[in-house]
């Protein structure tokens, strides 16, 4: 038996021996078995891996500090569009409060105006209300449709004659005549009278009784009717005021209020513009006067047929000079009224 122990042991070392030869061969072959070819294959994979990692890293770093870029860029504009917003915002508060500050101004010096206009009507003279109305003559085409001349009459006339022009502006007289009204509606504003205006732009059509109709009906205690004079002879010049005469047969009862007006408004319009005065005329063939109810005036301001004249009509100048000056005639006319009642 001890025998064949050491027989068996002696054949296990032999294949032990055998079996380590064997796998060091198959080692040996698997490393230095490979061909020249399959060594470049391997080298050339390796490199490939190598490369390829290197260019992901390098990828990697590129394409990074593009995001960043990218993402501050991003993020720039929208900081840079909120601070614009919040300035904006900021902005725009500060206008609104300085909007409300000057509307607040503008309302207290409007309320303050009205205070005094309401104790000068509520002065121990009376209490006649400072309400004016304004009709700048003639309109943009005339109308040659024929209306009464007075309120029942027989007598027809066209319902708003063309009237002129200037000599040398060749502005027409329905241009002149808004253009100083409306200046006259901001003075006498501006002095705390209410203005109510027949007509604000050129393109209306609205006849002279009609006018007149209106101003009755507004509550106005005033009439002021703007025009301009023409003349064959161009050396003519100067203002000329018109009221109805004492035996007018449509509107006798307003006469002497309307002859007080206008001469309050022809002094004080001549004085303001130091242009020539002519004369109050009273006349009984105007319609705008005829269908009068309330003291009324018609407002010839100047010659547009004399060259000088013509042309310091068209100055804005000249034209707050006519509307102040009738604005103080007007001022005259209301204390006058004031002191007889
Ligand atoms: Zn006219």
């Amino acid at each position: 038996m001890e025998e064949r122990k050491v027989r068996y042991r002696s054949i296990l070392k032999k294949i032990k021996g055998l079996a380590a030869v064997f796998i060091i061969m198959c080692i040996l072959t698997a490393f230095g078995g490979c061909d020249k070819e399959n060594a470049n294959a391997l080298r050339e994979k390796i490199t490939e891996k190598t490369e390829e990692a290197a260019q992901k890293h390098t990828t990697e770093e590129n394409e990074k500090p593009e995001q960043e870029q990218t993402t501050e860029e991003t993020v720039n504009p929208t900081q840079e569009q909120t601070t614009e917003e919040t300035v904006k915002s900021e902005q725009e508060k500060t206008t609104e409060e300085t909007t409300e500050f000057v509307q607040e101004e503008t309302t207290e010096k409007d309320t303050e105006a009205i205070q005094i206009t309401t104790q000068n009507t509520e002065t121990p003279y009376g209490n006649v209300d400072r309400i004016v109305a304004i009709d700048a003559g003639h309109q943009s085409r005339g109308n040659s449709e024929k209306e009464p001349i007075g309120p029942g009459s027989d007598i027809m006339k066209a319902k708003v004659a063309g009237g002129t022009s200037g000599v040398v502006t060749g502005k027409p007289e329905y241009e002149l005549t808004l253009e100083i009204s409306l200046k006259l509606k901001q003075e006498l504003e501006n002095r705390g009278y209410t203005v109510i205006m027949i007509r604000e732009t050129n393109d209306v059509n609205i006849s002279n009784a009609e006018r007149a109709q209106i101003a009755n009906t507004s509550g106005a205690t005033s009439f002021l009717r703007i025009h301009a004079d023409g003349s064959d002879n161009n050396s003519v010049s100067g203002a000329t005021t018109l009221c109805p005469t004492p035996q007018n047969p449509y509107c006798s009862s307003i006469y002497e209020e309307s002859r007080r007006l206008s001469e309050a408004v022809l002094n004080n319009l001549c004085e303001s513009t130091g242009c020539r005065k002519r004369n109050v005329s009273e006349v009984d063939n105007m319609s705008g006067i005829n269908w009068c109810q309330i003291p009324v005036s018609i407002v010839e301001v100047g010659f547009m047929t004399n060259d000088d004249e013509d042309k310091l009509l068209s100055t804005e100048e000249y034209q707050w000079k006519v509307a102040r000056g009738i604005a103080d005639g007007v001022d005259e006319f209301y204390s006058q009224n004031d002191n007889i009642q």
